[in-house]
């Protein structure tokens, strides 16, 4: 599929605009238009029913808590110096000396193309190698290879985007071999190659240095030190100081889980691939909640009931892929993640939907420390249920007669964290890639968004098959029927094979058609989108039928 194609489709139809576009745009920033807030909307509703109002029931069968908060944008800075993002939440940037353009460190690559007789490529990075721990290269290999005939900067999101670089046939007669192609990101390549500007291909780089992707803002009137706020980078934070809250509020135990849908911001270096990396997206996250010791069952229970509801919703099981993470991509809390990626048609390699990740008890004892609040949990059942045997009645006692540490924290510890953070933008436009089909019907093309039913932003058009003999009042009466329970269209212009058409296109699954029999036995046709089948059912049937349909 043409990623052109899409970004026409979904402006020309309405699904989304680039935002401020009469301005020129905005950078990073889009706007969802009529169909598009429809379908996104869909997209959360259908998560927060699935997850937060009926999960499926848990690794034993039990049932599943999950509480929802809606917290604000804005929150105490001191949340993000607990969290780790002031001081953390940092990509190394470079910037170019010449024409001013900056780049994360890690997306600019260098391709080598040293020129060598008789060497494998295996020698070279080698090589390579020995030129990291010293300085100085010695023979004609280490000379090539420490300053290379023709080093190339390139922007690529990772190596398999790198490697599609290729020498034009007057820079490979440069060469007297063929040249071998040595390919490190800026940080691993060897410093005695130069660091040219991606863009301008003139400019040097500067060395890499911090820049903090957080939104900064200021509250109230004075614009200083003190008066320093930032837009949320996620919505997580506001989860976890208010996970003693919602506990005592909701007289909830262990485990359960917060969830909340809501925006977040980055000030992303390089936004691309439509609305995939944006500077303002909208999260659904889940803190679950639980015991350390039943933590690595519940991290399972999450990587697979995530999995399975992207599936549920249309996303074709062979682009969705889960992926434990390395070692070296951890966040340095993190005990497990699973990333569960799709592979959009923007890249070869799979990119992240969603993140499954194990925090271990990092975020509540961080906010516990900075905040100097007790945000531990008190397992009363267990204390209950052991405390004849210890020979105490009360808690307070018992510790006060100094019981290992390890016996003491059975009863009041700080619950370990599963995050299951799903992106609703990336979701959207995973949707919109999967649901995205050109086909042929009766000889015609057409072009057909094969949404799921339950995503779908109008689930049925009410079409009077001509504008006489009582047809449009027969189907404004279904069409105002309808709309008091689903989103749906009518339609009365152009031949119906037209109107058909343009409903495909915006991916309605049913059309209802008010035609002539429809006066004498008080039918009408469900057009199909998919197979475009047409049925004839009553039209007093019409909405229960909608509703099966959506529901199954
Ligand atoms: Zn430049």
């Amino acid at each position: 599929m043409d990623m052109d194609k899409l970004v026409s489709l979904c402006k020309r139809r309405g699904f989304i605009f680039p935002s401020s576009e009469i301005y020129g745009g905005l950078n990073g920033f889009w706007d969802y238009g009529p169909l598009g807030v429809e379908l996104k909307n869909n997209i959360k509703q259908a998560w927060w029913q699935d997850m937060v109002r009926n999960p499926p029931p848990g690794p034993d069968g039990e049932e599943v808590v999950i509480l929802g908060v809606d917290c604000a944008i804005i929150m105490n800075p001191r949340v993000w110096e607990a969290s780790g993002h002031v001081s953390g939440f940092a990509d190394p940037m470079v910037d170019c000396k010449k024409c001013r353009k900056r780049f994360r460190a890690d997306k600019v690559w260098l391709a080598a193309y040293v020129d060598a007789e008789g060497v494998s490529e295996a020698d070279l990075l080698a090589v390579v190698e020995q030129l990291r721990t010293s300085a100085t290269a010695a023979g004609t290999v280490s000379q090539a290879v420490a300053s290379p005939k023709l080093v190339v900067p390139l922007e690529a999101d990772g190596r398999d985007e790198a490697e599609r670089h290729t020498l034009s046939k007057t820079q490979q007669k440069a060469f007297k071999h063929k040249p071998i192609r040595l390919l490190f990101p800026l940080p691993q390549a060897p410093a005695s190659w130069p660091r040219k500007c991606p863009a301008c291909g003139e400019g040097d780089l500067t060395e890499p240095r911090s820049f903090n992707l957080m939104f900064k803002t200021f509250v109230g009137a004075l614009e200083d030190a003190s008066s320093v706020a930032y837009l949320r980078p996620e919505t997580a934070q506001g989860i976890f100081v208010n996970f003693k809250n919602v506990l005592d509020s909701s007289r909830v135990k262990l485990p359960f889980g917060i969830a909340q849908i809501g925006k977040a911001f980055r000030n992303e270096i390089n936004p691309r691939n439509f609305t995939f990396r944006s500077r303002e997206f909208e999260q659904m996250e889940i803190e679950f909640f639980c015991h350390p010791g039943e933590s690595m069952k519940w991290y399972r229970y999450w990587r697979d009931v995530r999995k399975e509801w992207y599936t549920r919703l249309g996303i074709r099981s062979e682009r969705l892929r889960p992926r434990e993470q390395g070692k070296d991509e951890l966040a340095h809390y993190s005990i497990g993640t699973t990333d569960i990626e799709y592979l959009f048609p923007f890249s070869n390699e799979p990119q992240e939907l969603e993140g499954v990740a194990h925090r271990g008890c990092f975020d509540l004892s961080q906010h516990q420390q900075f905040s100097g609040k007790d945000l531990s949990y008190f397992d009363e059942a267990a204390w209950e249920r052991d405390k004849a045997a210890l020979g105490f009645t009360s808690f307070k006692e018992w510790v006060k007669s100094n019981p290992p540490k390890e016996q003491v924290e059975k009863y009041q510890f700080i619950p370990h964290v599963i995050e299951p953070s799903a992106g609703a933008d990336r979701f959207t436009l995973a949707v919109l890639c999967e649901a995205y089909d050109e086909d042929e019907i009766g000889g015609e093309k057409r072009v057909v968004m094969r949404f799921h039913p339950r995503l779908a932003p109008i689930k049925a058009a009410v079409l009077p098959l001509v504008n006489k003999d009582g047809m449009p009042e027969r189907a404004l009466a279904l069409y105002r029927e309808l709309k008091r329970e689903f989103p749906v269209f009518y339609d009365d212009s152009g031949a119906i094979g037209r109107r058909y058409r343009r409903q495909d296109e915006i991916g309605t699954p049913y059309c209802f058609t008010i035609d002539g029999q429809t006066a004498e036995d008080g039918t009408i046709t469900l057009r199909n989108r998919d197979d475009c089948v047409q049925i004839r059912i009553p039209i007093a049937a019409a909405a229960d039928e909608l509703r099966k349909r959506i529901r199954d």
